[in-house]
């Protein structure tokens, strides 16, 4: 057993921590008050390497393992957690396409992700298919040389900035989850609709639905085997659960260190409220919590790394993840006092933020199902 990390992963530690203490956390507000995407830090991040961790050299990455991808979710996560979705994305979407799609596809792509140009999203779920994500209902027809799709994805990180979307539909319905395939779909092909959503968190990720009407994508878009897409890709979530997990616990345990701070400056009844139990306690709580988590991530992307199996490992870090950070963050808004309430603090949109992630990628239950499966038995499944 080895719990350390190598010199190379300290010092990329090292230059993030710095890059999201210096550039990104003074200005973790302002996106969110603004409403803007700071797509111009999605490029920084390409430059630093960031988004291209997951791709291979000959494409414009580094080719980095999962340990030191999940380094940079935590490490953005503390500077600005809505950046974390590029960490996430660009990690998921190029290993479908390295692993999935055509030569040109990932010649065309890969590049234009690992540098930041293109922003990509992933796109299942539907205004009748969350949790039952083998239940979408979007068609994509063979015609010729081009699929023809239609139908509808909602609650979509980036699409009000996507460039393009990699797309769920069924092409084959008869055979359900087994008949589902998936395309990159660029957002500027004619029938491509995105409109954004007024969420009360990620304001800067751009959530919102994509409406698909009788959208020609050219077949070569397919990306791995026709009605092999839904088993091909669902891998990837092994992956993004666990950068979740990371993400969520490194915007948390920026908000513990910033209380840390408050609570020895603040004095009541005469003393530094942190020499009360009733505060040392619960900050205590929550760094145990997010400590068992952090290392519970890297295990499952250290598993991952060797090849070996992580779903379980991967699910238990996204349904407890993001609910330790939650809670972690809203006793630190709480132990902050009542200028933790406004806008003034970051607490309050750290909390807004991370709970979007206890839905997004499937919410505890959905998790915990996937748990289940593993540990009672695929034979004692509800779906
Ligand atoms: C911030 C955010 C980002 C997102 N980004 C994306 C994205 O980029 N791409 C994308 O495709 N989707 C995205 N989503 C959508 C997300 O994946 C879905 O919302 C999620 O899978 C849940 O689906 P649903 O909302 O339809 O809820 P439902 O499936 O309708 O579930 C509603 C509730 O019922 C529970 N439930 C459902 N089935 C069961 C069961 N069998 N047993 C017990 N409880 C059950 C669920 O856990 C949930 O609490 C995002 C969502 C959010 C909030």
């Amino acid at each position: 057993m080895n719990f350390s990390f190598t010199e190379e992963q300290e010092y990329f530690r090292k230059m993030l921590q710095e890059f999201a203490k210096e550039e990104l956390l003074p200005h973790y507000t302002k996106w969110d008050r603004e409403g803007v995407t700071p797509r111009h830090l999605w490029k920084k991040l390409g430059e630093l390497g960031v988004n291209g961790l997951r791709i291979p050299v000959e494409y414009g990455g580094s080719g980095a393992d999962c340990v030191t991808t999940g380094i940079a979710a935590e490490e953005i996560g503390r500077g600005d957690f809505n950046l974390t979705y590029a960490v996430m994305l660009n990690a998921l979407i190029g290993e479908i396409i390295n692993n999935h799609a055509r030569e040109e596809l990932k010649r065309e792509w890969l590049p234009q992700i690992a540098s930041g140009e293109k922003i990509v999203g992933i796109a299942i779920t539907e205004p009748a298919a969350g949790t039952d994500a083998g239940g979408i209902k979007t068609t994509a027809v063979h015609k010729g040389n081009v699929y023809v799709l239609n139908g509808e994805k909602s609650g979509i990180s980036v699409a009000t900035c996507g460039d393009a979307f990699i797309i769920f539909a069924k092409t084959d319905p008869e055979l359900g989850n087994r008949g589902i395939s998936a395309f990159i779909v660029p957002a500027n092909l004619p029938g491509v609709e995105c409109k954004g959503y007024e969420d009360m968190g990620n304001i800067p990720v751009g959530r919102g639905s994509i409406y698909l009407n009788d959208v020609e994508v050219p077949e070569e878009y397919l990306i791995g085997l026709e009605n092999k897409g839904f088993s091909q890709v669902m891998n990837g979530f092994d992956l993004s659960r666990l950068l979740i997990g990371l993400q969520c616990v490194g915007a948390a345990s920026q908000s513990i260190d910033e209380t840390i701070e408050h609570v020895k400056a603040r004095q009541s009844f005469g003393k530094p409220l942190a020499t009360y139990q009733g505060i040392q306690f619960p900050l205590v709580t929550h760094y145990t919590q997010l400590e068992l988590i952090k290392w519970q991530a890297y295990r499952g992307l250290w598993l991952r790394d060797q090849g070996l199996k992580h779903s379980k490992e991967s699910s238990s870090v996204k349904w407890l993840g993001p609910k330790y950070s939650v809670e972690a963050i809203h006793e630190c808004l709480l132990f902050n006092g009542h200028y933790a309430y406004t806008k003034e603090m970051p607490h309050e949109q750290r909390l807004r933020d991370v709970i979007g992630l206890e839905i997004g990628d499937g919410t505890a239950q959905a998790n915990m199902m996937v748990i289940a499966k593993d540990i009672i038995g695929k034979e004692f499944r509800s779906y």
